[in-house]
């Protein structure tokens, strides 16, 4: 697949969606819904080697409720991280291999079963492995400030993502989800990675964001968005993970700093406490509102939206039936 392909194949799906496709929502909030303990440094990618059936089972949930694009378990899983926990260096990659897999599994059961199905709505979902940010890895709450200290450099980052890129491109994906990036070197070392394994499928970089303006890190976004600009390998660009009432103004932001096609899918609006390990109630969003919020997105020019942390298939289900006008 060429850049040109890469770009079509996404373009076709927002098309196809009627205008605006639909992403899935929180992973682990669902897995903990059914029981899956994820309290561990490596989160819901801990439920690869414990329950992997639950995984496609949530994966099964997200495209009945109406997800165009399924993003992979593999947020949390990394090559250190399971080595950390005592895992083979080769079996970790099969974990990650596995996160694809799972995926892509669910997916064509889920398309298989809709073509015996006379007039359905449905899209046939593409899989976006996800690639979490070094913050993600480092689950110190990083990912959300942006500080990652002096000693963190372009290459230093490059080394930690490269390989984890490889195993999930050759695990067939059909794209790549760069998820809760807080500042312009980790974009930088993002782009420069696609640029330098000249990744074929589409991608795309999403930005966490802690103040409704800038990067986590306070960098603003249109230094971030200017680096994103010049690659062709990127083929969206967004913000995951931040509270609902601010990605309004992120999207109006955005679109006046990029060509690319927006993405979002925020929080449900609860604080993640990085240090105490666990969600603050404060400005929740209910289904309700989601439902209500995703028409300004797609008005104010979100091309895809969906949901991250504490969002689950019924924020999904809200989501989907408004956009696509679906009974
Ligand atoms: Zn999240």
């Amino acid at each position: 697949m060429g850049i040109g392909k890469a770009t079509a194949l996404l373009e076709d799906l927002i098309e196809k969606a009627g205008g605006c496709a639909v992403v899935d929502g929180g992973f682990a909030t669902q897995l903990e819904r059914h029981g899956a303990s994820i309290n561990d440094p490596l989160w819901s990618a801990l439920c690869l080697i414990k329950d992997p059936d639950l995984i496609k089972r949530v994966h099964l949930e997200y495209l009945e409720a109406g997800a165009d694009i399924l993003v992979t378990s593999s947020y949390q899983a990394t090559i250190p991280g399971f080595v950390a926990r005592g895992l083979s260096l080769e079996d970790g990659e099969l974990l990650l291999e596995k996160s694809v897999k799972l995926a892509v599994e669910a997916r064509d059961k889920f398309w298989d079963a809709m073509d015996r199905v006379l007039g359905h709505s449905y899209n046939r979902a593409l899989v976006a492995a996800s690639i979490g940010s070094y913050g993600a890895y480092l689950a110190d709450g990083s990912e959300y400030s942006g500080y990652y200290g002096s000693d963190v450099t372009l290459d230093k980052l490059k080394d930690f993502h490269r390989r984890r890129l490889q195993v999930l491109v050759e695990a067939g994906p059909d794209m790549l989800a760069f998820e809760t990036i807080p500042n312009k070197l980790e974009a930088q070392a993002c782009i420069d990675l696609l640029e330098e394994e000249d990744i074929q499928i589409p991608s795309w970089i999403c930005f966490s964001s802690v103040d409704g303006e800038n990067a986590p890190s306070g960098e603003s976004f249109k230094e971030c968005l200017d680096i994103i600009n010049k690659s062709s390998k990127v083929n969206a660009v967004g913000i995951n993970c931040a509270p609902p009432h601010f990605v309004d103004s992120l999207i109006r932001k955005f679109r006046e700093l990029t060509e690319k096609p927006i993405v979002v899918y925020p929080n449900s609006g609860e604080v993640w406490d990085g240090r105490a390990k666990r969600w603050l109630p404060s400005k929740c969003f209910d289904d309700d509102k989601f439902e209500l919020f995703a028409t300004r997105w797609r008005d104010s020019g979100a091309k895809l939206i969906g949901g991250c942390c504490r969002t689950t298939p019924s924020t999904i289900r809200a989501i989907s039936k408004v956009l696509k006008g679906r009974s």
